[in-house]
């Protein structure tokens, strides 16, 4: 849908490329901090950041109740790092009062690489994507440790699953929207 309205949960981490990201790609982004922003979005992209942080804002913001019953009506997310580990349905290695969305059947790892690879930088297949090799950049990222029935793994490292979609719900462990390559951006958009 290329005029989608396209939110981008601003609550905390890295809503700012995402914002740019759609923009470039024709969509309208729009900034989403408050239950009434929610309402008006076609897509919401949920970005990475800190995830029990981003936990205790759903609650504060009062979006937590809102973002759920948009969930379960099948909003389209796009969840990345932090976002990944915000949608999933049972999270490892969080904190005892972080809760996620439960927006698809995966169960994630946090901080999964280790201390060596805090941070780096793969050349991910992506069967779909065509062009070549997706450069991801992980930050301190999670892994899928387990993907249910109806999720497609989209693309993986050794570690495990790190894309994965189900229904219009895409969650990626890495930082799309660093790297200037923007073709996860434009096939989430074109499923919207
Ligand atoms: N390690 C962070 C968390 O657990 C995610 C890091 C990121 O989003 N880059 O929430």
């Amino acid at each position: 849908m290329p005029g989608a309205r396209v939110g981008v949960l601003a609550l905390q981490g890295s809503a700012r490329l995402h914002v740019a990201a759609f923009a470039e790609l024709g969509a309208t982004p729009v900034e989403v901090r408050t239950p009434a922003d929610l309402a008006g979005v076609d897509a919401l992209v949920v970005p990475g950041g800190e995830s029990t942080t981003l936990s205790l804002l759903l609650g504060s913001s009062g979006l937590r109740p809102a973002l759920e019953d948009r969930v379960a009506g099948g909003l389209p997310v796009l969840g990345t790092c932090a976002g990944m580990i915000m949608c999933a349905g049972e999270v490892l290695g969080g904190r005892p009062d972080q809760r996620s969305v439960g927006a698809l059947d995966i169960t994630v790892r946090r901080n999964a690489f280790g201390r060596q690879r805090e941070s780096f930088e793969a050349d991910l297949d992506i069967d779909e994507l065509a062009g070549g090799p997706f450069a991801a950049v992980f930050i301190r990222a999670p892994v899928v440790a387990r993907a249910g029935p109806e999720v497609e793994v989209l693309a993986r490292l050794p570690e495990g699953p790190v894309l994965c979609r189900s229904g219009g719900v895409v969650v990626a462990a890495f930082h799309p929207e660093l790297g200037g390559d923007l073709r996860l951006h434009q096939s989430f958009l074109e499923r919207i």
